[in-house]
């Protein structure tokens, strides 16, 4: 049976009646009719697309999506909500890849920030210099990241933290993290941002830095949409490497694996410019959707020792050179680097892509799966970061044991470790206490039906890490109660809950998060 909803946007001004499977009807008065009344989409393919996402698991319908074309309409569309005596919720959604329905606004209004992108009039991606910072680009909220590859590289230059798949937004992975690689080294990429603009919750357009205005600004990186949709970051560039030397190790034995990945992210001198690990455990985690690396001819012996050993750990680091020239150089300094490494002798392999292909890595997987209607199943992901003191037990326990009893883990699993000291703790983002932690992150994809098997695994995990003490803390977060957000964010729960208060104070931005619940 169909049920009617109704409610108030902006009291007497606007009104929308809601049957709310099948039709929404939406009066705007005289004075919207020429700014934001003709943005409000409601046919029901929008309606479907806004309310499902890469996750492919949580659904929930908003009423409308709004079609940006300015910031302005963005900060009129909130002046809306903030104004009204009983606020709607509002979701920006950049790409829509998050996996729990955090871009989602149920009963609300999803601000479509691939719209934006299309529709947008200014600049939206822009290098500059400037003699105290060096060099910087200002994008919008709204890009992807390939994007800003692309136009930062016609300059020389590029960002130097990323992600590990760049069709993502900025104003997403900003809201997040946005971790990869280079994160041991060059910070996640909220420490690479020097300012942000943002329309907070009540509608107020800020520009904010370390300096200016620093409360918004550290709430907003990290901040899961809870403070302001962000329109421009400035984020700092450096010359870009034009080949990337990239290589893997195989291990069988964890406890060396970390060892060997823990020394190369605290090597002074000959640095690394990226390093991440995962499991081999399977013939189909060999070669896999993020990369395609090892030959062909070495397949069988890399399976016939999984089928040894359960579980293989691979290393994998990249180092960037700028010519030619350099080649030789980068090869000598790794040979001396791999030496007294604890993988198995004789399986290192190595590669020299261009630095584009190799940022771009995860893109040819991604066509290939979206060729065979492999890419919108759902994904029920656990992304976790580990203290670096318990991640053998982790290993012990989940790795040897959850996972190899279960049997269901057909996805990829990364593991890999990070330097504290290049993270911000003013920042929202959630990190151990721990000078270095890992990530782990269970990349699952699930069929139509048995993705209950991969969220039963989650869970199992999540209980064993609580029984037995291991502080982990997830990563693209996903907490149904706002006791286990308390818990979550730990002694920053109380600045997190102050900023809430300071910058949306009627809990209207990015409902999905799940945290404050009033109009969920
Ligand atoms: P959405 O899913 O659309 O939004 C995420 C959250 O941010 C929502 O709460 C939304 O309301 C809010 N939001 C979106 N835009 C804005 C804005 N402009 N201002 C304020 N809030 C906003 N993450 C990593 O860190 N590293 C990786 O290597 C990595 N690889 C990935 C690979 C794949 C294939 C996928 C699907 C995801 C990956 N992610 C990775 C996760 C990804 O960073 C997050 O899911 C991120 O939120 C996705 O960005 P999005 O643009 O799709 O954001």
């Amino acid at each position: 049976m169909a049920k009617t909803h109704t409610f108030f946007i902006y009291s007497i001004l606007l009104h929308i009646t809601i049957t709310k499977t099948e039709q929404c009807k939406i009066l705007l008065p005289q004075q919207f009719d020429n700014t934001i009344s003709n943005k409000f989409h409601n046919d029901p393919a929008t309606i479907q697309h806004a309310s499902n996402d890469y996750g492919n698991m949580v659904h929930e319908f908003p009423v409308a999506v709004f079609h940006p074309s300015s910031i302005q309409d963005i900060i009129t569309l909130i002046k809306i909500s903030y104004n009204s005596t009983v606020p709607f919720s509002i979701a920006a959604r950049g790409q829509g890849h998050s996996t729990n329905g955090q871009a989602m606004a149920g009963d609300g209004v999803v601000v479509d920030m691939a719209s934006f992108r299309k529709e947008r009039k200014e600049v939206a991606i822009s290098v500059s210099e400037d003699p105290m910072i060096g060099y910087y680009v200002d994008v919008g909220g709204e890009q992807v990241w390939i994007d800003v590859l692309y136009e930062t590289l016609l300059h020389g230059v590029a960002p130097v933290s990323w992600t590990d798949y760049l069709y993502l937004t900025v104003g997403g992975t900003l809201s997040n993290a946005g971790i990869s690689g280079q994160t041991f080294r060059y910070g996640p990429q909220i420490t690479n941002v020097h300012e942000l603009d943002v329309i907070t919750g009540k509608g107020d357009f800020v520009t904010c830095s370390n300096k200016k205005n620093p409360e918004l600004y550290h709430a907003v990186l990290g901040g899961l949409g809870q403070f302001g949709v962000i329109t421009r970051a400035r984020i700092s560039l450096e010359p870009a490497p034009t080949m990337v030397k990239w290589m893997r190790l195989i291990y069988s034995d964890f406890s060396a694996f970390t060892k060997d990945q823990e020394r190369l992210i605290s090597m002074n001198g000959v640095k690394l410019n990226f390093l991440e690990g995962m499991l081999l455990m399977h013939k189909g985690s060999i070669n896999n959707w993020r990369s395609s690396f090892f030959p062909l001819s070495q397949h069988s012996r890399i399976a016939s020792l999984i089928n040894k050993h359960n579980i293989l750990y691979c290393l994998e680091f990249a180092k960037y050179y700028y010519d030619d020239q350099s080649e030789k150089k980068v090869d000598k300094e790794i040979k001396v680097m791999v030496q007294g490494l604890g993988y198995i002798p004789g399986l290192h392999y190595e590669k020299n892509v261009s630095y584009v292909e190799f940022l771009n890595r995860v893109r040819s997987g991604e066509l290939k799966l979206k060729s065979q209607g492999l890419w919108d199943v759902p994904h029920p992901w656990l992304n976790l970061f580990i203290p670096k003191s318990q991640i053998l037990d982790f290993n012990a326990g989940v790795f040897k044991d959850i996972i190899l009893k279960r049997n269901i883990t057909d996805g990829i699993v990364l593991v890999y470790p990070m330097n504290k000291s290049k993270w911000d703790d003013r920042m929202s983002a959630i990190t151990p206490k721990e000078d270095i932690f890992y990530t782990v992150g269970f990349l699952h994809s699930g069929g139509f039906d048995d993705w209950k098997a991969h969220d039963a695994q989650n869970k199992e995990i999540l209980k064993f890490c609580s029984e037995v003490g291991i502080n982990v803390k997830q990563y693209l977060p996903n907490h149904n109660i706002q006791e286990d957000w308390k818990n979550h964010f730990g002694t920053k729960w109380k600045s997190f809950l102050q900023r809430k208060q300071m910058f949306d104070p009627k809990m209207i931005l990015s409902p999905g998060q799940k945290i404050f619940n009033k109009y969920y």
